[in-house]
């Protein structure tokens, strides 16, 4: 096979991108660009059932926020297109009948009724080699019956599954896999509306879009003998696309594939951004909304079954790009671990500049009502908290206290130690401040400490206080940056205020 990389990331839009959905569009992205190929969205919409408005909308924005953009897509247009099969509705039926006529598929007339009957009848009732001679279909009705229930009857087409045989196929992660046919089902491909399922329309679209590899979760792993099987009965050769199944993404305690209920119980996101089901209004929280940089969302997702063979952790999408090796990712699941994710995060706010930063941090503080006016300032304090906040929210708790007067001051951690002498410091200290003709860190620590000399104080005991006095509470980086960046007026204001309430 020597033909363009060409991977595809195929999502049917049922509701919010779980993070291992957006893990898979990541190792298609980086296995495509590090090959120099093309990245394709293809919308699955078959299934009318369960399409749901405003979810391809929100793969699309998903996308763009983690820098992952398709070449190739119903937005991005391209050579391929239309990339939502319910636009190309007309191509498959063809596919689906050169298979009823070459003997690997049939016509199956049973009536959803009857298919109920069955499954109430018979436990984990499955349309299979062994059932498929008591059902009404056109393996078992005679060319004439047939011929009028095409016309007279809905009906659908399913494959005619090899009856104990084994199908084998390389998987670029787990190496060789094989199945037995009498285990698979003869799954429907072609639906009653004419729709094709899931089954025929990947094969389908994987070769008429000339796919060379394809990266999808491990739950389709069963679901790879049909696709191989069709793609050998249509004819098509050995140039099926490479398969790669990625491991699960699993809960934090290993057990089990990672839900958005587990987030919900455990108290953290689990899609990527927030999702409201259009159906019961019910907003899902997602990493972004909670304040997770796309660039450390994409980093920990990469590190979530993959690394680059050192211990390393910390990776620009451009070096996953760079790094990325199939050698190098996991067969076993990974376990998903909050506390982690948090930290790159954390990482990532060190990591990168204030201006990176602004736009984030701005919204958040939009949030909370608290209106930005001075941007000089505003640039001063990102750089200045930024290496105290783990998510975009905590500037806001680690900063707010810079652009308003503290809603609450912790009075009661200064009481216990208060007296007579502290106070006569601070209003000296009011005096000395307001007297002050250059408003600068060095100087205010430096007159602090000098009026402490002089009342006979050591400045480690007023330095709390002071604290309390200008950020409400016992945090906050330092304290004459503190006083330094919110003025003169503002830090006398504070210091008054906090005396009146230790006098009340
Ligand atoms: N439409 C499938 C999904 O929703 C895609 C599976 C595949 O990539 O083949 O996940």
């Amino acid at each position: 096979m020597n033909q363009k990389v060409r991977v595809r990331f195929a999502p049917s839009p049922t509701g919010g991108l779980h993070l291992g959905g957006v893990r898979t569009v990541l190792f298609n992205y980086l296995f495509a660009k590090q090959q120099g190929g093309d990245f394709i969205v293809r919308i699955e919409d078959t299934d009318q059932g369960r399409f749901v408005a405003g979810a391809e909308e929100y793969i699309f924005n998903t996308l763009k926020w983690c820098g992952l953009e398709p070449d190739e897509s119903p937005l991005h247009g391209g050579p391929y297109a239309p990339y939502r099969q319910s636009e190309r509705k007309a191509n498959y039926r063809q596919y689906a009948e050169q298979l009823v006529k070459d003997g690997f598929a049939y016509y199956a007339f049973d009536t959803p009724e009857e298919l109920e009957t069955k499954r109430k009848e018979v436990a984990n009732f499955q349309y299979n080699q062994f059932t498929r001679g008591n059902m009404n279909n056109s393996l078992t009705l005679s060319a004439d019956e047939v011929k009028e229930k095409l016309v007279s009857t809905p009906y659908v087409i399913r494959i005619k599954m090899l009856e104990d045989e084994t199908v084998v196929f390389t998987d670029m992660i787990r190496g060789e896999v094989s199945f037995n046919t009498s285990q698979v089902d003869d799954k429907v491909l072609l639906k009653a509306d004419g729709m094709p399922t899931y089954h025929l329309a990947v094969v389908v679209d994987d070769y008429l879009m000339k796919i060379s590899h394809a990266f999808r979760g491990e739950e389709w792993l069963p679901s790879a003998p049909v696709h191989i099987l069709l793609w050998k009965y249509l004819g098509w050769g050995n140039d099926m696309p490479q398969w790669a199944h990625l491991p699960l993404i699993l809960k934090p305690d290993g057990n089990g594939k990672l839900s958005k209920r587990d987030g919900d119980r455990l108290g953290f996101p689990v899609f990527a951004m927030d999702w409201t089901d259009p159906k019961t209004n019910e907003t899902t929280t997602g990493f972004k909304e909670r304040g997770f940089l796309p660039e450390a969302f994409v980093n920990l997702l990469a590190m979530l079954g993959w690394n680059d063979g050192t211990d390393r952790e910390i990776f620009t999408l451009a070096e996953l790009v760079e790094k990325f090796s199939m050698e190098r990712v996991h067969k076993g699941g990974a376990k998903f671990d909050y506390e982690k994710a948090k930290w790159y995060n954390h990482e990532w706010i060190k990591e990168l500049g204030v201006g990176s930063l602004e736009l984030g941090v701005r919204s958040e503080f939009e949030k909370k009502g608290i209106v930005i006016s001075d941007d000089s300032l505003f640039e001063k304090v990102i750089g200045l908290v930024k290496d105290r906040c783990t998510l975009l929210p905590d500037f806001v708790a680690q900063g707010s206290f810079f652009f308003q007067s503290p809603a609450t001051i912790e009075v009661d951690a200064i009481k216990p130690k208060w007296d007579d002498k502290k106070n006569m410091f601070f209003t000296e200290l009011i005096r000395a401040y307001e007297l002050s003709s250059v408003w600068e860190m060095h100087d205010l620590e430096r007159e602090f400490k000098e009026l402490a000399a002089a009342n006979q104080l050591k400045p480690g005991e007023l330095m709390l206080p002071f604290r309390i006095m200008l950020v409400g509470g016992k945090f906050g980086p330092g304290v004459f940056d503190i006083a330094a960046l919110i003025g003169k007026e503002e830090t006398v204001k504070r210091i008054q205020n906090t005396l009146q309430l230790l006098q009340a």
